[in-house]
């Protein structure tokens, strides 16, 4: 996941020093050097996260942000302000200014790229929703809601596994004055238990448990069917940074060391929260039932109409960010036959799993919708050739390996072409993409069926993608 991120601080070797931190880690680094160039970056190059000095000759980091926050072409970048350890006054005024979460300095990296991370990923989900939105207005399905992408985080339900008292205690009264409510297990155990029956925005688990690895735990969290789309956020001490760093390899999203500074919990929750529900927004039927002119009744996903209008708007703002794009195209092999064979019913039950398969296989951001009959194109943006290679192999598999269960009592063996292309930049029309997808499928057709060809890559290897000892989940969010 690569993102443009501004940099933002009067002392150049802050500047270098964080430049240096981002892009090792691949991040693309814009930077400024006043609150006035802060303006100015933010609006000429549109960045995915702002980390923005609060100490600054002229416009400080309050003053930029709350202008930043004000103006609604760029109120939805996610700011994460860099303060000195102790300054809590300086948190909270960064709070009301809108700020989004906070790093201390002198910034250690583990903190830097988690937050880094975390803000990233929610920016993307704003994105798209906000891509979505536009074009259901362009069409006339929907009204804008104005600022759904700043949209708060009213009661949320909150999981805390913690045995201290002393914290449960503080964290409850941090979090229940906000009015959302929290429940309060000591172990593992019994937090399976009640995610089970419970629906969580958020699970906070302390890795100080008495009788048990809090870190095996988040491991158990990301994996569990009912959990594993629920954002973790952990809680440690100071020495704990290395385990901190293992959870967050292994999909733990967020962190805070104690002693635990309410505003810092209060943002870093907001922050998670915030994201999940766009992505749950993003996924919900809610949405379709909003766009019904815009899908097709028999699969539920977009139809051509909006798929048209939404693919331009993503090629477009590819051109302007510089990020690419990846185009897949689908076609059921030998479909005829099916209709033919078991009639035209069976051929829609396999259309239906056929879809489900496919959304089951991306990410919520990544959108897919029927064009035609038997053909469906998925459009996953920010993804380069070799993710977009892994996708389509996934999706390839996800048909094959699996017969499809219809009303006719034997399960029937369906497999699919895949023709696929990754676009930059370039002005292109969607016909033109859709073109050269086309000719990719074309490929796949005439190599035999039920295997994926990409522009310049030609035909994928399925060994190369072989599924490895960890399951591929589906829906995954990373
Ligand atoms: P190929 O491997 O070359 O793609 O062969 P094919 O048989 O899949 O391709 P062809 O384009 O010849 O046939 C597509 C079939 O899809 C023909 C059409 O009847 C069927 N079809 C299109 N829409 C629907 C639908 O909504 N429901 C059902 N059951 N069948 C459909
Ligand atoms: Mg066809
Ligand atoms: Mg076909």
């Amino acid at each position: 996941m690569t993102a443009r991120i501004l940099v933002v601080d009067d002392i150049l070797p802050n500047v270098k020093l964080l430049e240096a931190k981002l892009t090792s880690e691949y991040y693309e680094v814009v930077t400024a050097m006043s609150g006035e160039e802060a303006l100015q970056k933010t609006k000429e190059t549109m960045p995915d996260l702002v980390l923005l000095d609060i100490m600054m000759p002229g416009m400080d980091g309050f003053e930029v942000c709350t202008r930043m926050k004000a103006d609604p072409d760029i109120a939805h970048i996610p700011v994460v302000m860099v303060t000195a350890l102790t300054d809590t006054q300086d948190r909270v005024k960064g709070l009301e200014c809108g700020a989004d979460d906070f790093l201390s300095k002198p910034v250690n990296d583990t903190a830097l790229m988690a937050r880094v991370r975390s803000l990233v990923r929610l920016k993307m989900a704003i994105d798209e929703w906000r891509a979505r939105e536009t074009t259901a207005t362009q069409l006339g399905v929907i009204q804008e809601t104005s600022n759904t992408a700043n949209e708060g985080i009213e009661k949320s339900n909150i999981l805390l596994i913690e045995d201290m008292d002393f914290e449960i205690k503080k964290i409850k009264d941090t979090i229940e004055s906000q009015g959302h409510t929290m429940q309060t297990v000591p172990t593992g155990m019994e937090a399976i238990k009640l995610t089970n029956d419970n629906k969580y925005d958020l699970i906070i688990v302390s890795l100080n448990l008495e009788n048990e690895d809090g870190i095996r735990l988040c491991s158990h969290l990301r994996s569990n069917e009912k959990t594993r789309n629920t954002p973790i956020l952990m809680i440690g001490g100071e020495d704990d940074i290395d385990r901190i760093a293992r959870g967050l390899e292994i999909g733990a999203h967020d962190y805070i060391v104690r002693p635990i500074d309410r505003q810092e919990l209060l943002a870093r929750m907001v922050t998670q929260i915030r994201r999940k529900r766009f992505q749950e927004k993003l996924r919900s039927s809610y949405e379709v039932s909003l766009s019904m002119a815009l899908t097709d009744t028999l699969t539920g996903l977009y139809n051509r109409r909006y798929f048209e209008v939404h693919l331009q708007k993503l090629i477009d703002n590819n051109k302007a960010s510089g990020k690419t794009l990846g185009v897949i195209y689908t076609d059921i092999d030998h479909f005829k036959a099916v209709n033919d064979t078991y009639g035209h019913g069976v051929g829609d039950e396999v259309l239906k799993t056929f879809s489900k398969r496919l959304t089951d296989n991306l990410r919520s951001f990544d959108l897919v919708a029927r064009i035609g009959g038997e053909e469906f194109v998925a459009v996953l943006p920010d993804t380069d050739e070799a993710t977009a290679h892994i996708i389509a192999e996934r999706l390839r598999r996800s048909i094959s390996s699996q017969p499809f269960k219809t009303s006719h009592p034997e399960p029937l063996s369906i497999t699919t072409s895949i023709g696929g292309v990754v676009i930059d930049g370039g002005d292109q029309t969607i016909t033109q993409v859709l073109e050269r997808a086309d000719a990719q499928l074309y490929l796949a057709k005439h190599g035999g069926r039920n295997t994926a060809f990409f522009e310049k890559a030609g035909q994928i290897d399925p060994e190369k993608y072989r599924p490895q000892s960890r399951p591929i989940l589906h829906n995954e969010e990373e």
